[in-house]
């Protein structure tokens, strides 16, 4: 019951009792959250908050259908997974539709994002016989060991575990700050963008063809289709289809973490992957976050030869991966998305945020650059436009701002913490965007002349 919480107790019993080195949004000022509906989240005092970061929450807060799935589950059977559920080949089926004709035709559940790809490693290493993995720059792919000394985010950051011998670090094919950047007026010239997603191409093969002069081999290659934590980069078109080609021909597979950008978060496609059309189809495709709409649960899905290979003589199983309660979430998910049109909805969103957001950067200097697609869009804040040097402490403040007198939730993130993201349920609508930009419209008029 909101009125029953004591925001100051509570933080203090949290204190004394919680891991002091677990993450929480707003540290200064944590948020509390005593219910969520749809795209709003309420605090301690039932206030209500646009939420504009919760991608986890898929198809809205407590969505009822997701809920009735769920709890029609629970009390009909929470089994282990050795025993054999019809939901879980419902749901396989389901998922596997997503990506028909591609080859793509096997399924493994688990229940994180981080397990799914330290399947997908492992996967990828069975089948290759190789052992090393190429990940990009600012990469985040999980919290567990094998997934952490996959992350630059973490391992470049003065974390306990760090980058191991067997991983390649290549270059983000960020074309607005990376290595092969481009001129503004060329970050929409096509002709320029397939130039850098070449270069970028090019620099995994060099990595490739350099480690095996030393005696090494690549098994994988891992990145997201879009890549969220690293600041919400577009790959050019043609990038992803040429680094395949590269990988191939040196014995390795492509694996696409769709963590985050999956179920329809770019908009009419459902996998991030198939944003370019060009045909690119992943070896081994990780998912999990949006999946369950909250509730814990991910899945690895590849071709069956790979599938196969699978740790020898030993078996695959993963207590909770894949039991009928996630199971059920997963299908009330799937329903949502199609009953309710959200593939179109994102679409045509992404259209709307495009519009209002190239709008907001006409009027404000410091958004160096505005880039996304559907309900995964990323505001680049920059102290001043030619140098592209990152604004993080506008940021930060702004967020704050935008919380503490607009009632809105936003996050910023990205290699330096310059990066406003967007990733709002998928039920976020036109009347929430027009609010948010106004919000923001507002905080920065008031902010930005002072960073
Ligand atoms: N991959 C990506 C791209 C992620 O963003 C995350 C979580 N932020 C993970 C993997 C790990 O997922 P989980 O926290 O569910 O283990």
């Amino acid at each position: 019951i909101p009125s029953l919480i004591d925001k100051a107790d509570l933080l203090n019993k949290r204190k004394q009792t919680i891991g002091s080195k677990c993450q929480i949004f707003y540290q200064n000022d944590p948020f509390v959250v005593s219910r969520g509906a749809m795209q709003y989240l309420y605090d301690e005092n039932d206030e209500k908050f646009v939420d504009c970061i919760s991608n986890v929450q898929h198809v809205g807060h407590c969505h009822p259908t997701v809920v009735e799935s769920i709890c029609r589950q629970v009390g009909m059977a929470t089994c282990n997974v050795r025993f054999v559920s019809p939901l879980l080949t419902q749901c396989a089926e389901e998922i596997l539709k997503t990506v028909e004709g591609t080859g793509l035709d096997t399924i493994l559940f688990c229940n994180s994002g981080s397990e799914a790809n330290d399947l997908a490693v492992r996967l990828a290493r069975d089948y290759t016989k190789q052992h090393d993995v190429v990940v990009l720059d600012h990469a985040y792919h999980g919290h567990l060991t094998t997934t952490m000394e996959m992350s630059p985010y973490k391992f470049d950051h003065g974390c306990t575990i760090k980058q191991p011998e067997w991983v390649h670090v290549a270059p983000t094919p960020d074309v607005y700050r990376g290595k092969h950047r481009l001129s503004d007026e060329n970050l929409i010239n096509d002709a320029a963008l397939h130039v850098a997603g070449q270069q970028y191409a090019q620099d995994v093969k060099d990595i490739l063809v350099q480690n095996e002069s030393n005696g090494r081999h690549v098994g994988a290659y891992i990145a997201e289709a879009l890549q969220s934590c690293g600041g919400q980069i577009i790959p050019p078109k043609g990038y992803m289809t040429s680094v395949a080609k590269h990988i191939r021909a040196h014995g390795g597979v492509m694996i696409i973490d769709e963590v985050q950008t999956g179920f329809g978060r770019i908009g009419d496609k459902f996998w991030a992957h198939q944003l370019h059309n060009d045909g690119f189809v992943p070896d081994i495709l990780t998912m999990g976050k949006p999946m369950g709409n909250g509730f814990p649960v991910a899945a690895v899905v590849t071709r069956k030869e790979i599938a196969d290979s699978l740790g020898g003589a030993v078996g695959y199983f993963n207590t909770y991966g894949g039991n009928p309660v996630a199971c059920a979430a997963v299908l009330g998910v799937m329903k949502v998305i199609r009953e309710e049109r959200l593939l179109d909805h994102s679409k045509q969103m992404g259209i709307l945020f495009e519009k209002e957001l190239n709008n907001l950067q006409s009027k404000h200097e410091c958004i160096g650059d505005v880039r996304g697609v559907g309900m995964f869009w990323g505001l680049d804040l920059v102290t001043d436009r030619k140098s592209r040097q990152p604004a993080t402490e506008l940021a930060l403040a702004l967020i704050m701002k935008l919380r503490q007198e607009h009632n809105i939730l936003l996050n910023a993130d990205g290699p330096y913490c310059n990066i406003l993201k967007y990733k709002p349920p998928l039920c976020f609508n036109e009347e929430d965007l027009k609010l948010s930009i106004t919000a923001l419209d507002t905080a920065l008029s008031e902010l930005e002349t002072k960073f």
